[in-house]
């Protein structure tokens, strides 16, 4: 399997597959891990991945716990009742720490990565896809998955349709050390930003500034700015430049939002930003890539392992383009909400009012974290397609038992079996389950995919998911 891109999302699935003793190779075009320091959040549900994954206490440290508030268009509400404490909180998390965790993860389960190496060219046939590297080197595969960002090339050279909004704005990032007083600096911004929602220069450690300053117009350059497009930008927006010098980092992003039109052409699939791209408002992007991840790694080591049900692998467009889809579109809303329109501004007001009813701002809440997803399996309880949260379970908690990306049935009635499928499902029969169910078959990715007590039934739906029985 090769990779196309060690970011959060191929460093996330080439994790996931080694999880099922598939090779894994994944080639990434930059030689060093990069060096912009933007800070992410990780959302509720990526939280619980990486307790799934047995991850969450070696990220941990790394983070800052900040509230689970909803953090829809940056309206600020306590979090709404109910979460389960041991996640209710967002993780506040440099991405470059993320990734080298994530990246550290895939080579101890034994993935190899190769910098240095970008995808230049890709045919496929049947059976196999041919990876043709910038240096020349032919490599072949059984699948590639192009996670290479939002300017994939992968992408491009499958010719698969990129459709929606260009960006309109474009905003400068970095951090730099600046040539005049705090005192002064704190009381020149806190007057820009009455006005300008993207601009701020805020401290990053001693004698360094985090700077986001409005570019002077749309570029969709890929090469970061230079430090006199920071001082340009400064003076136009807040009339001096700070004396701003010495940068650490300088980045651009745009507010450009767009979808896949596909997410797999025969033996090559996209994830992550390579299949969709919108603005960082709400904090959902690296997120979304991860739990992309994690819904395909499964299938496709099920799919090299050879015991996939047929179409098991479309599954993975169908359960998270929707998702996709609806991140883009809570996007755009809270886009509107930030503008300064009067109009927006009063509908910005209604909806602080109503944030106040706890269903509403739970509501919102799901949509940002994630935990609201219901994949479609067809009619059955609320609970089926749902993620299934990390109840008490015998000697422990649910996800602990998730480490290895295994399925895993839950037999409250402790009378059913996984049979011919015990080498690729798990079983805990355990009366005292927290779990208002019989029984639950889980996924590898958490969600529910059956619930009851028939065993020709339960039967029925590991044959879907896990294909044929070993015997
Ligand atoms: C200012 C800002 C703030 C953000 N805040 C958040 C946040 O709070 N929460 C959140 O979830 N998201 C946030 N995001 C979004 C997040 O950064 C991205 O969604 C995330 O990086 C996507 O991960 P990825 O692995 O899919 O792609 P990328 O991170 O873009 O990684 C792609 C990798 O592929 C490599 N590559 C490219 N071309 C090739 C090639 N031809 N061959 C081999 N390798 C290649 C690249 O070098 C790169 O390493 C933010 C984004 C910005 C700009």
């Amino acid at each position: 399997m090769i990779i196309a891109g060690c970011g959060p999302t191929g460093a996330m699935l080439a994790a996931e597959l080694r999880l099922h003793d598939v090779r894994v190779l994944v080639v990434e075009k930059e030689t060093e891990p990069p060096s912009a320091v933007r800070i992410v959040g990780l959302h509720i549900r990526s939280l619980e991945l990486m307790a799934m994954r047995g991850l969450l206490e070696r990220i941990l440290p790394h983070g800052r716990r900040r509230p689970a508030s909803a953090y829809f268009a940056a309206i600020p509400k306590p979090a709404p009742t109910g979460l389960d404490p041991r996640y209710a909180y967002l993780l506040g998390i440099p991405q470059p720490v993320i990734e080298r965790l994530l990246e550290e993860h895939a080579v101890e389960l034994g993935a190899q990565v190769r910098r240095g190496r970008a995808v230049a060219a890709v045919e496929q046939d049947d059976d196999w896809v041919t990876v043709e590297l910038a240096d020349g080197e032919r490599l072949r595969s059984r699948f590639l998955v192009g996670c290479d960002g939002g300017r994939s090339t992968v992408r491009k050279l499958l010719g698969v349709g990129f459709p929606g909004e260009p960006a309109r704005t474009e905003s400068l990032m970095g951090e730099m050390a600046v040539g005049i007083p705090p005192e002064e600096i704190a009381v020149r911004v806190a007057e820009i930003r009455e006005t300008h929602q993207r601009f701020w220069l805020r401290p990053a450690g001693v004698g360094v500034y985090s700077v986001l300053v409005p570019a002077a117009g749309v570029s969709d350059r890929a090469e970061p700015p230079t430090l006199d497009d920071f001082k340009r930008q400064l003076h136009a927006v807040a009339g001096t430049d700070f004396g701003v010098h010495s940068p650490r980092w300088l980045s651009r992003f745009g507010d450009a939002m767009r979808l896949a039109d596909s997410y797999r052409v025969g033996r090559v699939l996209l994830a992550g930003d390579a299949a969709h791209i919108h603005p960082p408002i709400g904090g959902q992007g690296l997120n979304l890539g991860v739990q992309d991840a994690v819904n395909l790694g499964w299938k496709l080591a099920a799919q090299v392992r050879g015991w996939a049900p047929e179409a098991l692998l479309d599954t993975y467009q169908a359960e998270r383009r929707p998702v996709a889809e609806d991140v883009l579109d809570n996007t755009r809303a809270q886009t509107q909400l930030l503008s300064t329109d009067p109009g927006a501004q009063a509908v910005r007001r209604l909806l602080i009012e109503l944030m106040d009813f706890d269903e509403v701002n739970l509501h919102l809440l799901k949509k940002i974290t994630a935990i609201g997803i219901r994949y479609d399996f067809g009619d059955g309880p609320d609970l089926l397609g749902r993620r299934l949260p990390d109840i008490d379970v015998k000697h422990g908690h649910l996800y602990g038992l998730l480490h290895h990306g295994r399925g895993l049935l839950l037999d409250r009635i402790e009378r059913l079996t996984v049979g011919g499928w015990s080498d690729r499902v798990d079983h805990l029969a355990d009366s005292t389950a927290a779990l208002d169910a019989p029984g639950v078959l889980l996924r590898p990715d958490g969600h529910v995919a059956w619930i009851g007590d028939d065993q020709r039934d339960l039967d029925h739906h590991l044959t879907r998911w896990f294909g044929r029985p070993v015997h």
